[in-house]
């Protein structure tokens, strides 16, 4: 199987074609077709797997452009490092798609993040304390929502963002696609789905 058989676009496939990627890993070529049935998803992957690719690439194929600039998808990671290297990596792909992404991550001052927001982001990336405070501003809005990515879950609930993550997932709009990746799936990470996803298929790397 290689990229160029997945059904992507082509401005997806020839921003992968330009970085030397040709062939889908394991967990990249399952949450696809998982992803594009519309189908809730529970990944249990490692970092190395490809898993980032795995949730980008079909939340970016079912892209739709439109002139509101409030987020479609939106991703939750627990570190700001991860928010630096999921936008790298959204960037990456994006190349050829008119998509303005903007990663938010506590610690440093609210006001750019709030003006970069504001400005227009289709694709929110956001450590789940600084999006609280963010939703909180009324800086952002969520109703174009269509997809949401929690990775790395199990660090996030180990880093105590749990609060934070409940009052995110009160706040989305109902029907969206949700997608989970987290290295083990523990009693929390279980229940948490029961609450919030729609019978998520569980794909492992
Ligand atoms: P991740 O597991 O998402 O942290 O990705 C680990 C690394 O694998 C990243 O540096 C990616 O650039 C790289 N990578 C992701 N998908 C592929 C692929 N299909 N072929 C080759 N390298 C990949």
């Amino acid at each position: 199987m290689t990229f160029a058989e997945l059904n992507l676009t082509k401005p997806l496939l020839n921003a992968l074609t330009d970085k030397g990627y040709e062939t889908p890993t394991v967990i990249q070529e399952k949450v696809y077709s998982v992803v594009m049935s519309g189908r809730d998803v529970c990944g249990i992957a490692q970092t190395g797997t490809g898993k980032t690719f795995a949730y980008l690439l079909p939340c970016l194929r079912q892209y739709q452009f439109t002139k509101d600039k409030t987020p479609q998808l939106l991703i939750l990671v627990p570190t700001r490092e991860l928010v630096v290297q999921v936008v790298e990596a959204v960037q990456e792909l994006t190349t050829y798609m008119n998509i303005v992404t903007v990663g938010v991550y506590g610690g440093v001052n609210l006001k750019p993040q709030q003006a970069a927001v504001h400005a227009g982001a289709d694709v929110l990336v956001a450590t789940p304390g600084r999006l609280v405070d963010l939703l909180s501003a009324g800086a952002v809005k969520m109703k174009a929502l269509k997809r949401l990515v929690i990775d790395e879950v199990d660090e996030m609930l180990n880093l105590g963002f749990r609060a934070q993550l409940k009052v995110i997932l009160d706040l989305l709009p109902p029907k969206r696609q949700n997608l989970l990746f987290s290295a083990t799936l523990t009693d929390e990470v279980e229940a948490l789905m029961n609450t919030y996803f729609n019978a998520p298929i569980r794909v492992e790397a």
